[in-house]
């Protein structure tokens, strides 16, 4: 099968061969032109005087100034990569990695994943001893001091976008505050769109901070009289309001929560265009960009809007600060904002109102070029007296468990010295703590287990690996490797396997009696089918199921068995078999896939209630979200199942838990997991 993203020469026809040089040789004259154009442009020597001259130094400049596509490069001109050294920008979003890096390595006309790479999670696309500028999740690059505590390969870190505060960047600024006077050769940048600054340089023994001055244009904010009850109406109505009355050229950026959002205010913008009297007014083209989208039609956010037509982006919070589109004039914003929060032992996503420094970045999207205008889908009002200043930092508002588990086996034990910006309240640490030992992780006495090394090594969540683990190691459940590995990879893809707007009457159809089953068990045979079917996208389409997704999954579930090799995992498993009975009966299996995830997952299980279902550690009710094969099963079956161990709970409408499977045996919890349940 083959790679759709290989980068592939058209064949051009002779007689159009030096027409298309031409074209080659404008779209190069074009992009340095504009790399000319950018702001950070007129200071890069300065810029380059100052990080000869500090170690660390904070740049900080209005969004689309140049930072994250420029700086790095200017380091590699500056011969930062000469001694075989790299230099590596880290994102908070992997989206922003690979769409940067690829933009970068069209600047500096070279083939992505040759001298300019990413590496995401999951996706390597860098060339060991060629590739000289990295662009990278800050995630990824958190696991590298696991190999190589000192990051001796860089010669220069660039931590962007370090203003978002998400938990990874927080703990890399505090690893590289630690390694910094070791290594006196290398060299931080620490950039920010304009807040936060003063902070992040009093972290850093007060160091130097480079102010980009931007350019920006006046934008004019309107807000609506009364509180919206229904935004995503309220945002429709503005668009049309805005495509029917606003002249050519200028188009639309639409901030949403996530990609359900994205899509279904898509299909329901395409269903009123179709009825819209096109002769009277321009096309409307309606773009999504949101993180599981396919890379090529990301890309298409980024493409010149067509003459006599209007550009409208629908975008979740990656377009705030971390990915600029060129021709925006309006900017429509409800105001809020998918995160992740935990409390009480419970995680999830809830939609929650943005700061006011985040609307502030939103609307200042519309000035890039030009004035512009910002329409807020909520008053006045609450703008001053109901948002808060800035955004909460993930490290106050999240499960600790993964950096945790990374800081000890890193050797830092001392967590509550550990130099962090805000420090997380002693009962995250706690329960990070609890957590841990609960899964395994940890021993009795807060040290580290050998299960506790390899959760750490595999490139999945803690939790993910203990599930793998108990698969091999655990004697109720061992025999069933290959089973959960392939569930494990469908599961981190499983927010995009079935085409979008996929209803469950039409799965019913597609999948018959799998659909009184479970997700897990959906999504087990879902791939062993693909997988019988030789790959193939003609058996994806027939089942509605995404080919780009499944071929994802297929990377994922070949990495993750490279590292189960690698622990000799596989060894193990074909002991077990041989000791098993041969062909296991589809039910017990499906008892040991349980109990493998019980293992994992051990607080992430509803209970069967008189409200309904509860979550079993805390007085949570909780809904299954219709997506889910459960749901389905709970519409058909008059007995309700007692457990349900689901994967993700988010709150929209209601506490919605999604990827479920579920069990009736108390006992399955006591056998799995008896230092909890007993
Ligand atoms: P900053 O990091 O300061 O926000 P960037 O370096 O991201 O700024 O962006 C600089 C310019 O590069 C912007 O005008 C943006 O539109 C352009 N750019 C970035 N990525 C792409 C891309 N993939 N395709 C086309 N233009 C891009
Ligand atoms: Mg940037």
């Amino acid at each position: 099968f083959t790679d759709d993203t290989t980068d592939i020469l058209e064949p051009v026809e002779d007689g159009r061969l030096a027409e298309a040089l031409e074209e080659q040789i404008n779209k190069m004259k074009s992009i340095k032109e504009t790399r000319k154009s950018l702001p950070v442009y007129q200071y890069r020597q300065e810029i380059l005087d100052s990080i000869r001259q500090h170690q660390i130094l904070i740049v900080v400049g209005e969004t689309g100034s140049g930072k994250t596509t420029q700086l790095p490069q200017f380091l590699v001109e500056d011969g930062y990569t000469n001694d075989g050294k790299c230099v590596v920008c880290t994102q908070p979003r992997r989206v922003a990695a690979t769409s940067i890096a690829s933009r970068v390595a069209d600047e500096m006309d070279v083939i992505l994943g040759k001298e300019v790479g990413y590496n995401i999670r999951f996706d390597d696309r860098t060339t060991p001893d060629k590739t000289i500028l990295k662009y990278t999740t800050d995630g990824m690059l958190l696991r590298e001091f696991l190999n190589d505590p000192q990051l001796s390969s860089y010669s220069a870190i660039m931590i962007d976008e370090a203003h978002e505060r998400t938990l990874s960047t927080d703990i890399l600024l505090g690893l590289l505050r630690g390694i910094l006077q070791d290594r006196k050769d290398l060299r931080l940048i620490i950039s920010s769109a304009t807040m936060n600054a003063t902070k992040f340089s009093k972290f850093f023994f007060d160091c130097p901070i480079f102010n980009v001055p931007g350019r920006r244009f006046p934008v004019d904010i309107h807000y609506t009289l009364q509180p919206e009850g229904n935004y995503i109406n309220a945002a429709i109505t503005t668009i049309f309001q805005i495509h029917t009355t606003q002249k050519l050229p200028g188009d639309i950026l639409v901030f949403l929560t996530g990609q359900e959002e994205i899509e279904s205010m898509q299909t329901k913008l395409l269903e009123i265009l179709s009825k819209l009297d096109n002769t009277k007014f321009p096309d409307l083209l309606v773009v999504p960009i949101y993180a599981n989208l396919p890379q090529e039609q990301q890309s298409k956010i980024f493409e010149p809007t067509p003459k006599n037509c209007r550009k409208v982006v629908l975008a979740t919070n990656i377009a705030e600060t971390s990915l600029t589109i060129d021709g925006i004039k309006f900017v429509v914003d409800p105001g809020f904002v998918k995160e992740q929060s935990y409390s009480g032992g419970v995680s999830k996503l809830v939609t929650v109102p943005c700061s006011r420094a985040s609307v502030d970045q939103r609307a200042g999207r519309a000035g890039r070029l030009g004035p512009g205008k910002c329409f807020r889908l909520f008053t006045k009002w609450s703008y001053y007296n109901e948002l808060e200043k800035v955004p909460k930092p993930e490290i106050l508002r999240t499960k600790l468990n993964q950096v945790v588990l990374l800081l000890l086996s890193l050797g830092i034990n001392d967590l509550l010295h550990f130099p962090m910006l805000d420090k997380p309240k002693t009962i995250q640490l706690s329960e990070a703590l609890e957590n841990l030992y609960a899964i395994g992780a940890l021993n009795s006495r807060g040290a580290i287990t050998k299960v506790g090394q390899v959760m750490c090594d595999f490139p999945c969540d803690p939790e993910y690996a203990k599930v793998i683990y108990s698969s091999v190691f655990e004697e109720s459940c061992n025999g069933v490797l290959p089973e959960i590995v392939t569930i494990v990879s469908m599961l981190q893809e499983s927010n995009s396997i079935f085409v979008p707007g996929l209803n469950s009457e039409e799965k019913t159809k597609l999948f018959g009696s799998l659909m009184q089953s479970s997700d897990h068990m959906l999504y087990l045979w879902i791939y062993e089918q693909w997988e019988e079917n030789g790959y193939s996208r003609r058996w994806c389409q027939d089942f509605k199921l995404q080919h780009k997704t499944m071929k994802r999954v297929l990377r994922i579930r070949q990495q993750l068995w490279k590292y189960c090799r690698k622990q000799d995992f596989l060894l193990k498993h074909d002991q077990n078999l041989t000791q098993l009975k041969e062909n296991m009966p589809r039910s017990v299996i499906e008892a040991k896939i349980i109990k493998c995830f019980i293992s994992g997952f051990p607080t992430n299980i509803a209970k069967l209630s008189k409200q309904g279902y509860t979550n079993i550690k805390q007085d949570l009710s909780v809904s299954v979200h219709p997506s889910s094969v459960i749901f389905n099963r709970m519409k058909q079956e008059g007995k309700p199942m007692k457990y349900i161990l689901y994967q993700s709970l988010m709150l929209t409408s209601k506490e919605f838990i999604r990827d479920c499977i579920t069990f009736d045996k108390y006992e399955w919890l006591t056998e799995t997991m008896p230092h909890i349940y007993k």
